[in-house]
């Protein structure tokens, strides 16, 4: 039986070392594995090699949840203030 290794020390790792390669002042595009080492396709989302999500598509993804998370609470919001608007009505 395998193990499966926690998702979250695997995400704060990655974050320990984005973090340190940004004090660095190193923002090129990324051209190969965090993981493996495997050389990578410009842009790409996926090292072909072993899976891992490239730092920019790590980012993106961050980026994809926040947004999604803001029209979640706009909707949320919205839901409530309408069920506070009609509940108060006699
Ligand atoms: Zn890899």
């Amino acid at each position: 039986m395998r193990v499966m290794r926690p998702f979250g020390a695997r995400e704060a790792e990655s974050g320990l070392v984005s973090s340190r390669r940004i004090l660095q002042g190193v923002q090129q595009v990324q051209a190969a594995c965090d993981t493996c080492g495997a050389q990578l396709i410009p842009n790409a989302a996926y090292c072909e090699r072993c899976g891992t999500r490239t730092r920019r598509a790590r980012s993106m993804v961050r980026l994809a949840i926040r947004v999604e998370l803001l029209f979640f609470l706009l909707f949320v919001g919205l839901v409530v203030a309408f069920i506070w608007i009609y509940s108060s009505q006699p």
